[in-house]
């Protein structure tokens, strides 16, 4: 794979003159979209990703290329919602570079090509959201073709640099790096090193948390995983549908009824390999889903019918913490309870702390997988610099643990131009 080094060499260390489009991930989370959208504009509550897009930036700015960024945010509907314009982001990039972004209205207009046309060495442009465009993720070719040679025309070479997309079949990750030079950015390099050590060489022991949400968006990475994997840690709102698997009552946790045959199958298919599979032994609970509801902890095994779990208990949180602090490896991906509300966010903390100790001495590597995981460590208070790794990509990183080929990275291996 051809990366900015690469390019660099090819050029002479120099790329002034050249219009070099970025395809950056700055997919922040936004406080209450449509709300603020009435307002002063949507609120930028987590700006990690911006930061991490920053060192390629400043990169290619430092080598006198033109720089036009390109990225979504949110999922508007293929056509311009003010709800999720890029400009406020533009702006904290801005800041963050501590020099001034141009920002154009629409990503391959009018206001796009008069800016490309227009920039000068070490200018940097952000191109309003690519989703505003039908074309970005279509799932018909021609109609994405004709969309990424639009972005294209707008540039001289293509920089992959958006880790949180590159599973995406979408025209400003996959189709206009064969429509352009395309190198690969220092950010998508530094998280494929991390992943290719958790793949290919990981020191044992190996320890696997998974939280969040739902079983089914995590089905393919534990399938993976329990081959190769010592300790697999089960918590967030997936572990309900495990515990149903064993036989316990769930009250009114989430429950996904559909996978309980899956998760019985994987509590098997773990013991027959001697994978240590850890669910939680007890549970906080509460009568229902909100920050101020009361909470009691209860058995794992003993959900009363009127509660759901909201966190894993106090006990499990200690025993997740010891098996994590025993690795030499560990990925985590998805919150172990509503990090989000205090009352549920101890499990989550104890697990984020165990992490941190990993890191610690230099020893072993920690690997936070990207989206909540990510917005969880830093809500909670912990520096990134805690942890080995925190990847801008909870999906990415999941299907590239899977053993999927990510088309915005298999694209990149080939000469396409
Ligand atoms: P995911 O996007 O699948 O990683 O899920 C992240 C979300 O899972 C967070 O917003 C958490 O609040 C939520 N979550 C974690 N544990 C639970 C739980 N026990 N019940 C409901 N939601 C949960």
């Amino acid at each position: 794979m051809k990366t900015i080094d690469t390019l660099l060499a090819e050029l002479g260390g120099d790329l002034s003159g050249q219009r070099v489009l970025v395809r950056s991930d700055l997919n922040v989370p936004l406080d209450a979209p449509a709300a603020a959208a009435a307002s002063s504009g949507p609120v930028i509550t987590d700006d990690g990703r911006v930061r991490a897009s920053v060192p390629t930036i400043e990169r290619l700015v430092g080598a006198g290329a033109r720089v036009l960024v390109v990225a979504h945010l949110g999922r508007p509907k293929g056509v311009p919602d003010p709800a999720y314009t890029l400009k406020p982001v533009a702006e904290r990039l801005g800041e963050l570079l501590g020099t001034p972004v141009l920002f154009a209205g629409d990503t391959v207009g009018d206001e796009a090509s008069r800016i490309a046309s227009a920039l000068q060495d070490g200018q940097v442009a952000v191109l309003e959201n690519v989703r505003f465009n039908a074309g970005e993720t279509s799932k018909d070719d021609a109609e994405r073709g004709a969309f990424a040679d639009q972005l294209a025309a707008l540039a001289d070479v293509f920089v992959s640099d958006g880790f949180g997309v590159v599973h995406r079949k979408q025209a400003s990750v996959y189709d206009v790096a064969t429509r352009l030079p395309a190198v690969v950015g220092g950010l998508v390099q530094a998280e494929v090193e991390v992943l290719e050590r958790l793949t290919e060489t990981p020191q044992r022991p190996y320890v696997v948390v998974l939280g969040g949400s739902k079983v089914s968006d995590k089905l393919g990475v534990i399938d993976h995983l329990i081959d190769r994997a010592d300790s697999l840690l089960i918590g967030g709102g997936m572990v309900f549908t495990f515990l149903k698997a064993q036989g316990h009552p769930v009250g009114t946790s989430l429950l996904e009824e559909d996978q309980v045959e899956v998760a019985k199958g994987y509590i098997d298919r773990a013991a027959a390999k001697g994978v240590e599979l850890v669910l939680p032994t007890d549970i906080v609970v509460a009568p229902e889903f909100s920050a101020d509801a009361p909470a009691t902890t209860v058995s794992a095994q003993a959900i009363p019918e009127d509660q759901m779990g909201l966190d894993i208990g106090p006990e499990s949180a200690q025993r997740f913490a010891e098996v994590i602090r025993a690795a030499r490896t560990v990925f985590w991906n998805g919150p172990m309870g509503v990090f989000e509300y205090e009352a549920f966010a101890a499990g989550t903390k104890v697990v984020a702390q165990a992490l941190t100790e990993v890191a610690k001495n230099g020893q072993g590597l920690s690997v936070v997988g990207g989206g909540d995981s990510a917005a969880a460590v830093r809500t909670l208070g912990f520096d990134d610099d805690a942890f080995g790794h925190i990847s801008t990509g909870g999906g990415a990183s999941l299907e590239y643990l899977e053993g999927k080929t990510l088309p915005g990275l298999s694209i990149l291996e080939g000469d396409h131009t």
